[in-house]
């Protein structure tokens, strides 16, 4: 094969041989090594997409970890509030039991000491508190973004509580002091009545009322008479009861024995102080069987009927004096 080279007009055209193998060997050569270029350049490029398509794998495999471990985090802190939130309600449920309480404990303090102050009462009356009650309402569904709520919910919950924990802590020792003022002053008038009554048992034990003898008949009565002994008209300080020697004598009433003695008129004599500056004397004795200072309940046995003193057969002269002075004893002796 020739090839001819042919430039500008003045100078020569040149001429060069070539041979057979030359013309077949140089091209293919060629095109041999750029093929090789291009197949090594693709099977390289293949390698480093292969590789950064591994590495961006592992990437996003790493990212849907941490998301998911992140998604299963915020339902557990979801999980937690919601049993916070339950829990906030079960404290507002107890703090208004408590409450409730309270109130009741209001209600007995009035009733037992209605001078209590009733003003402040009235308006901490609490809202009360039944969760098996009838319920109902619109559903409204919980979106995404809503899934703060529970929390912000749950801080106004515990905001609440602070502020009935808050409002206890000061009502509470109140209404305690008020139930001790109740109670001292219910206690006061407890003994005030119990002492009256102590009183009035007392007077009544003490007032003679028991009739001083088995025998019922009287020989003589209370005021003016004629004078048994010696006829003449003369005043009669009690009343005279007939009997036999030896016939028990009984305390009219509770008292303390202020005399028992003999004296030549009365002959064997006991007097009984009672309450109230009341006395009974018992008269014309045959015998005694108590001492001054002793204590006697009514109905005791004191003594025995006689005939002694100036007396004009056995009977018992009984005498009831008030204040000093003598006094029908048929207004006391039943
Ligand atoms: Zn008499």
């Amino acid at each position: 094969m020739t090839l001819l080279l042919l430039r500008d007009a003045q100078r020569p055209a040149r001429q060069f041989q070539l041979s057979r193998p030359v013309i077949i060997w140089v091209p293919a050569l060629a095109i041999l090594s750029i093929s090789t270029l291009v197949v090594s350049l693709q099977v390289r490029s293949a390698h480093v997409i292969s590789k950064l398509e591994t590495n961006l794998a592992a990437q996003s495999l790493q990212l849907e970890i941490t998301v998911s471990d992140k998604e299963k985090a915020i339902a557990l802190l979801e999980n937690e509030v919601m049993k916070l939130s339950d829990q906030a309600v079960d404290m507002k449920e107890r703090i208004q039991r408590m409450s409730e309480l309270e109130h009741q404990l209001e209600e007995f303090i009035r009733k037992y000491d209605p001078d209590s102050s009733t003003k402040e009462t009235g308006k901490n009356t609490p809202i009360s508190w039944d969760g098996s009650g009838s319920k109902g309402g619109q559903w409204i569904a919980v979106h995404d973004q809503q899934k703060l709520m529970p929390g912000r919910e749950l801080k106004d919950d515990f905001e609440e509580i602070q502020e009935m924990l808050d409002a206890m802590e000061k009502s509470v020792p109140r209404t305690l002091n008020r139930a001790e003022d109740a109670r001292k002053n219910w206690e006061q008038q407890r003994q005030a009545r119990l002492l009256q009554a102590r009183r009035l048992e007392l007077s009544r034990e003490g007032k003679p009322s028991l009739w001083p003898t088995a025998e019922r008949r009287l020989t003589s009565s209370f005021g003016y008479r004629r004078d048994p002994l010696n006829g003449s008209s003369a005043y009669h300080a009690g009343i005279d009861i007939a009997g036999r020697i030896g016939d028990p004598v009984y305390a009219a009433g509770a008292g303390t024995i202020k005399t028992a003695d003999q004296m030549s008129e009365r002959g064997k004599y006991i007097i009984i102080e009672h309450q109230n500056g009341l006395q009974t004397w018992y008269m014309h004795l045959n015998g005694m069987n108590v001492s001054p200072g002793d204590q006697v309940d009514k109905g005791d046995l004191i003594g025995q009927l006689g005939n002694t003193g100036r007396s004009t057969g056995p009977h018992l002269h009984f005498q009831v004096v008030k204040q000093n002075i003598p006094v029908d004893p048929l207004l006391y002796v039943q």
